[in-house]
């Protein structure tokens, strides 16, 4: 017979709600702790994804809560957004309805699951109590500049029918419906992020317990170069095509340049030019389509000769100049210089277009390769190089200058240097700074989303809603068809209004923000759900905040990572709290699979939590998700490792049928040896190991019987990952108060001290003496040990030690000179 769980995971449950076990407010008395997961969108059920994410969380949350730290828990909905829209059109229901419903389920869920959350500090992006704290903030950062309107050529999902920001832009398409991107003329509302670029580069260094991959994805996205914006001179009239490369070691070998189709010059260049009419077309062709997907590497490129020539002003070379789908204005100067010898997308193209190639940089390897004596030298000539038709690639490594006049014989990295300074002096060049971060473009066209806080009035301008007037509210009867854009727009008494400055009629911005403008600070609101003067309380992100450890997936690397550190930053410059980073330590999740692959409603392969749960309970489910992998890493599904892990649950349940009145000390010691284990393993978020640690104790316990002081640390320490069934058997045990309130067990040093092992000492391969140390001893202790063994004087005494090998736990071999 198996245990009753679901009696014991209803009965828990209520006697925690009961017990408002999991309500966190300051205390001095203890040290805080705060644990958070990215908070979910409201889909109305739970998958295995988000089980995993927040067991994961739950697991950390109690033993902390165990260890005597005060845990603050929360959860919340990221409520606005698309999917209620298109649910609303599909169902002729309202966003705001099928959004609370599906919260209402989800929250059922959640409870179900027996998550440590504090319920009180609920929060819903889409209720005004929230977003009014979003307009709030957008009004702090228009006043400062930072919110901003522009015209400008944006990404646009057609099928989402609103614009995207370029972190949304997921492999050329767009990150919610995977819909190709394409580009629109559209004015739009953006924050300065790029004010914030190189406190946000800057700071990746204080990130010490972030995953590298996040670090490194985020560094990239900034994207901070140092280079040489280069001086190339038309032909036929000497104005100035400014370049812009990081690379200008390769100067000598660029044999063309490529302007952007955007590029200001272009139309003017070709104009008469028997290639006027094939380039405009061109242009035609090419801005229509997606930036994203015209310089994604795995889209071929194209392009197309203007018919004109710049000069390249080192070496005063005619270079032609082409113009290319993959160049953008937007980013350095909107041309490049085109080296196809070491730069592998020029060397495609090149191929590709017959353009003429020119080696200037040699690999080390291939010098050292040459015959003594003919090593490249100075006086290199372009002979002793491999010939560009030769290469099957471009070389884009480091190497020695050649055919690069007087910098020739330097190596490129020093030649950088020198070409770049030498530039400068002689005016053909200017050193320069450029980072690939872009302004944030926040406005979407879509209903469901907070209302920008902006009315336009024809005398007055752009005008902020006043502080007083917010929250602008969503009206709740927009009609939704599904056709013809916003729904806000049709709603006259929302557009209709008077202007704050002149009382004239005016009109709203019936824009919404992107959701991600919601969740890049809802952690602070989590410190203060209900304050009502200001976004947050700052005595109490005094307090709570940063967050101690952080879990979610790494889908959100650069959009909601990066944007949650820029408001902080916005705050910090507020004087509303005193640090830069709102996320101490991150941990990345990783994906559920189902017979190799990724979880989903699309592919059919989705396992549901629910009918597992009523199979074997919640326990058994969080067991199996927490020992199938460890969190960082993929987790394969198994119905077996499910049937496994309810079979260890049972066997647990049995022990306390048969508890001794004295445990032997050979279990007592394993006892300290799994409490010593488990207790780092979860401290490091190794829930697989610190299982497979209980599994082995359970079954030393069924070899020898256990007293009730062992069962007890056996369910102590199970029951951050089987919570229900936990205190269940721990009441029986006759405690009245909740296992988590329970001090986590210390194990004792001096009983581990005691396992030992025996050494064998040789010297020079001769056995000479014997010791017994600690099985735990580290190397350094060892040979510590061994050399003040007054046996082994007559053999090592006077002649200096060479090598020192160790067979842990057997045997050390002394070498001696
Ligand atoms: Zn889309
Ligand atoms: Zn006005």
């Amino acid at each position: 017979m198996s245990y009753p769980f679901k009696e014991i995971e209803e009965k828990w449950q209520k006697e925690w709600a009961r017990q408002k076990i999991f309500s966190a407010s300051p205390s001095s008395e203890k040290g805080k702790y705060y644990l958070l997961e990215m908070f979910p969108y409201p889909s109305g059920k739970i998958h295995m994804g988000h089980v995993r994410n927040y067991t994961i969380a739950d697991v950390a949350a109690r033993f902390k809560m165990m260890q005597g730290f005060n845990v603050m828990h929360p959860m919340g909905f990221d409520a606005f957004g698309q999917p209620a829209e298109n649910a609303a059109i599909k169902n002729k229901s309202k966003p705001d309805t099928w959004t609370h419903k599906c919260i209402e389920w989800m929250r059922q869920e959640l409870k179900k699951m027996g998550f440590s959350y504090d319920w009180n500090r609920e929060v819903s992006t889409c209720d005004s109590e929230y977003y009014k704290w979003n307009q709030w903030i957008f009004l702090k950062m228009f006043e400062r500049g930072l919110a901003y309107k522009k015209a400008s050529s944006v990404n646009w999902c057609p099928s989402c029918e609103t614009t995207l920001a370029n972190e949304e832009v997921v492999d050329g398409g767009c990150w919610r419906c995977k819909t190709k991107v394409g580009q629109k003329d559209l004015e739009q509302w953006y924050l300065k992020i790029t004010e914030y670029k190189e406190r946000l580069l800057e700071d990746l260094k204080q990130l010490k317990h972030w995953p590298d991959k996040v670090l490194a994805m985020q560094a990239n996205w900034i994207g901070k170069s140092q280079g040489v914006k280069i001086h190339f001179r038309l032909k036929e009239d000497n104005r100035i095509i400014p370049v812009f490369t990081t690379r200008v070691d390769t100067i000598f070998g660029a044999t063309y340049i490529v302007l952007a189709p955007e590029h200001p010059l272009l139309k003017e260049i070709i104009k008469g030019k028997p290639q006027e009419n094939q380039v405009l077309k061109f242009i035609d062709k090419v801005t229509k389509e997606s930036k994203v997907v015209r310089t994604s590497s795995d889209v071929k490129k194209e392009g197309v000769f203007t018919g004109s020539y710049v000069i390249n002003p080192v070496n005063n070379e005619e270079v032609p100049i082409w113009v290319a789908d993959y160049v953008l204005m937007e980013y350095g100067t909107g041309a490049i210089m085109a080296v196809p010898t070491h730069d592998q997308r020029d060397f495609l193209f090149a191929k590709e277009h017959k353009l003429p190639m020119r080696i200037v940089i040699q690999s080390q390897s291939q010098c050292a390769s040459l015959p003594e004596g003919d090593q490249v030298s100075a006086q290199a000539s372009p002979k002793e190089t491999k010939s560009p038709e030769e290469l099957a690639e471009a070389y884009e490594g480091d190497g020695i200058q050649v055919n690069s006049g007087q910098f020739n014989g330097f190596s490129n990295l020093e030649a950088k240097i020198k070409i770049a300074e030498w530039m400068e002096k002689t005016n053909i060049g200017k050193i320069q700074t450029h980072w690939r971060l872009r302004d944030w473009l926040i406005s979407r066209q879509r209903y469901w989303g907070t209302p920008i806080p902006i009315i336009y009035c024809s005398k007055c301008g752009i005008v902020p809603v006043l502080y007083e007037n917010l929250p602008v509210e969503l009206p709740k009867d927009a009609p939704f068809t599904g056709e013809g854009g916003s729904p806000l727009g049709k709603v006259k008494e929302f557009v209709n209004v008077k202007c704050p400055k002149c009382k004239g009629s005016a009109r709203r911005e019936t824009d919404t923000m992107t959701t991600f403008f919601d969740s890049s600070w809802y952690f602070l609101r989590f410190c203060s759900p209900k304050f009502e003067k200001e976004p947050f309380d700052t005595k109490e992100t005094k307090y709570w905040m940063p967050v101690d450890q952080y879990i979610g997936g790494i889908e959100h690397a650069i959009l909601h990572l990066l944007y949650s550190r820029f408001f902080t930053k916005f705050f910090k410059d507020l004087g509303m709290i005193d640090f830069e980073e709102p996320f101490t330590c991150l941990l990345t999740q990783g994906m559920v699979l189902k017979d190799g692959e990724v979880m989903s409603k699309s592919r059919g392969n989705t396992v549901d939590p629910d009918s597992i749960i009523k199979h074997y309970g919640v326990d058994t489910l969080r067991l199996f998700i927490l020992f199938a992998a460890p969190p960082e890493t993929e987790l394969g599904w198994d119905d077996r490792g499910i049937e496994g892990a309810f079979k260890f649950l049972n066997r647990v349940w049995r022990i306390q049928e048969n508890l001794k009145e004295k445990s032997d000390d050979a279990l007592i010691r394993i006892m300290h040896k799994t409490i010593k284990k488990v207790t780092q393993d979860i401290e490091e978020f190794k829930f697989n190991t610190a299982i497979a640690a209980l599994m082995e104790l359970t079954n030393a316990i069924y070899q020898s019987g256990a007293d009730k002081e062992i069962f007890s640390n056996l369910i102590i320490m199970l029951s951050p990952i089987a919570p229900h069934f936990c205190e269940e058997l721990w009441q029986k045990l006759g405690n009245k108060e909740s296992i988590i309130k329970v001090h986590w067990p210390k194990y004792d040093p001096k009983i581990l001290v005691e396992e030992t092992v025996t050494i064998v000492i040789q010297v020079n391969g001769k056995v000479r003496s014997k010791i017994d140390v600690p099985s735990d001893t580290s190397d350094d202790k060892l040979k510590e040990l061994v050399l003040a063994d007054s046996k082994l004087k007559p053999w090592i005494q006077d002649k200096p030690v060479k090598n020192f090998i160790i067979v842990p736990g057997k045997l050390v071999n002394i070498v001696t000179a």
